[in-house]
């Protein structure tokens, strides 16, 4: 159908540029589409992911279930995408989390956002469920549900192909779910641009579960900032600050972000995790195997590519010769494909490689695969299953193979697959035998994280709204992360508070303005800093912000959004934003950091700063009406109730 250009951005509001000006609202059960005004929302919030977070929390009932047709999928394309901003081209997604029953939200780069607001709209707000397989098809005002039947059981780059076949236009930009999705596997991904996973929360599975195969754009339309001049001296400043740090953007360039060509890179001793957590520390010899660069991952890396608006580039393009698995090629191979095979204790590159190109094309989230499949590999070798249960494959530590047999099963739901596609934490009840305690799982969702040596990573983990992901706040050193100007080492739990809230406020304004945050906070570079973010909203947006706005109040604001929806919809405590228990009395084993662990007490001191940081009460965790009132969020307020403390935080 051909929808009605809706109200434009209102002028008299206080955004006055770089949004598109609308939402997309899509009722798959009714088939009803229908737009309203983005600006109201952004003004609240910034946009993006903050956007997201306010419909969600004002929207879904309390009681809603992932699987229920009054879930949400909401597509929040950053109020930057779109324009000349360097690595401006972010999209989130956030959905109830599959694992949690709380906030869920992946976030994903390429080339789809910017296209979506070429299109005219700046959100996608999807509810119900189609009667069968469909894809959203939008080119400009004309959106269409149409008949996925023939893309249904396809894979990522099957998918793509036949949609280019139907559209006849090769500059479509798809996201779209493979079997993983289709199957309802919790891990699931939405794939952007074939290879890159918006891959958290199992936003991929509620997509399928709302038999939504795809959504595929065409936009011809631009965007349009406040002040045109001034923001491209600030898209020139921001731009000179990258080419600043010359060898850091090089080493991008040519290597991608994987740092697989720098064996000394001090991650490798500080943030893996070794047969599914059975110690933090891997011989050099082992990582020297995947890192060498004629042997190695490297060996069979074609091309560094980059998303839209990227002058970095950071994605490698891999191309996998026929030897024990079939030709792949694909984008993406990032630090944690590492993080992934070393917990299998993996160090063949080629079945590195399989294993990443192949959960891509499946549409898994390496990161849910990995965590989850370690486990299942540890209740092997424990005996608490056998060959009898996997179907005769044996799931010993090393064995490549195995895993990617393993991870199909799961995908299609063959065998023990059908079992470990419901999600660890059910799987792990019907295993029992003590197995959940070697499960390494945050509020529910398997988790590939180290606990025990970098303490503010452990903690940015721990008290991730999302459930156990990295992506909000953890610190591995002033070097990689934080504010330039506070001192902490990885290791200690001194600053890191600080550091872990500072980053979850930097990652908050990047999600809503939609910069990567490799070229934001995150790379170690800091090629662009929350004063260039300032000056870019500023120009682009006519919003009149400093710096300490941004950071103190529109940042805040969303992290108390999803903290808001986490107090309504789940039981989560204080308790839940511990690390694992296996992390806290198993000490690592070898290496420099021989002995460490998470420190219940230590850890207990770095949440009751972090919670204080946020405004929040240390003793329960909980929001109070005085911090989000001086937010001027009294609508939170209400809905929270009795769940909002109305002392003061101590
Ligand atoms: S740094 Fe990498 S992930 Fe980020 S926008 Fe650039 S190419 Fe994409």
């Amino acid at each position: 159908m051909r929808i009605k250009r809706g109200r434009k951005m209102n002028s008299g509001k206080r955004i006055k540029g770089a949004l598109a000006g609308r939402i997309l609202r899509v009722d798959l059960s009714t088939e009803r589409i229908w737009t309203e005004a983005s600006e109201p929302y952004a003004a609240r919030t910034l946009g993006g992911r903050g956007t997201n977070s306010l419909i969600m929390l004002k929207e879904i009932e309390i009681g809603t279930k992932w699987d229920d047709p009054a879930n949400l999928l909401c597509f929040g394309v950053g109020s930057l995408v779109g324009t000349a901003a360097p690595g401006a081209c972010r999209t989130d997604i956030s959905t109830i989390n599959v694992f949690s029953g709380g906030k869920g939200s992946a976030n994903v780069g390429g080339s789809w956002g910017a296209e979506l607001k070429y299109a005219g709209f700046d959100h996608i707000v999807i509810r119900g469920k189609a009667q069968r397989p469909v894809y959203l098809w939008i080119q400009d005002d004309h959106v269409e549900i149409r008949n996925a039947g023939r893309l249904w059981g396809k894979t990522i780059s099957e998918t793509e192909d036949l949609l280019w076949q139907e559209l006849g236009d090769e500059r479509i930009e798809i996201a779209a779910i493979g079997p993983a999705g289709e199957n309802r596997v919790r891990g699931s991904a939405i794939m952007i641009d074939t290879a890159k996973a918006a891959g958290g929360s199992g936003v991929g599975c509620v997509m399928g579960d709302k038999k939504l195969k795809a959504i595929v754009v065409r936009g011809h339309g631009k965007i349009d900032v406040f002040d045109q001049h001034g923001f491209m001296e600030a898209v020139a400043a921001a731009n000179r600050q990258c080419e600043d740090n010359r060898e850091k953007v090089q080493s991008m360039r040519q290597s991608g972000a994987a740092r697989f060509e720098n064996p000394d890179f001090e991650g490798w001793e500080t943030c893996m995790v070794i047969r599914n957590g059975q110690d933090d520390y891997w011989e050099r010899e082992k990582r020297d195997l995947l890192m060498n660069p004629e042997t190695g991952v490297a060996s069979m890396r074609r091309k560094v590519r980059a998303c839209f608006s990227c002058s970095t580039g950071c994605m490698p393009y891999m191309e996998k010769a026929p030897g024990k698995y079939r030709e792949m090629k694909g984008e993406g191979f990032w630090i944690n494909a590492i993080w992934s095979v070393a917990r299998f204790d993996i160090t063949d590159p080629e079945t590195a490689v399989a294993f990443w190109l192949t959960a891509n094309e499946l549409g898994l989230d390496t990161d849910y695969a990995a965590a989850g499949l370690a486990w299942i590999f540890e209740c092997f070798e424990r005996g608490l299953i056998d060959r009898k249960d996997t179907d005769g494959i044996e799931l010993n530590w090393g064995n490549g193979e195995a895993l990617i047999a393993l991870m199909r099963k799961v995908v299609y739901r063959e065998g023990i697959g059908d079992l470990l596609a419901d999600g660890m934490v059910e799987a792990a009840k019907k295993i029992g035998q003590g197995s959940e305690y070697y499960l390494t799982q945050i509020k529910g969702q398997p988790s590939i994280e180290p606990f025990r040596i970098p303490k503010g990573w452990a903690l940015g983990v721990c008290t991730s709204p999302v459930a156990g992901r990295h992506l909000r706040g953890a610190t591995r050193g002033p070097a990689h992360s934080g504010p330039c100007d506070v001192d902490f080492d990885i290791t200690h739990s001194m600053n890191q508070a600080k550091s872990v809230v500072w980053q979850g406020k930097t990652k908050e304004l990047e999600d809503n303005l939609g910069i990567c945050n490799y070229v934001g906070t995150w790379s170690g570079a800091h090629f662009l800093k929350p004063a260039n973010f300032a000056e870019l909203v500023r120009t682009a947006m006519g919003l009149p912000v400093t710096e300490e706005e941004l950071m103190e109040h529109y940042a805040v604001i969303g992290r108390n959004l999803e903290k808001a929806f986490n107090t309504l919809h789940t039981n989560l405590s204080r308790e839940d934003d511990l690390p694992p228990e296996r992390f806290r009395r198993e000490a690592v084993q070898k290496g420099p950091y021989q002995g460490a662990k998470a420190d219940v007490d230590e850890f207990n001191a770095q949440l009751d700063e972090f919670y204080a940081l946020w405004g929040w009460d240390k003793w329960t965790g909980l929001q109070t009406r005085e911090g989000l009132e001086k937010l001027g969020l009294q609508d939170v307020v209400q809905k929270l109730g009795a769940k909002c403390l109305d002392k003061k935080p101590k």
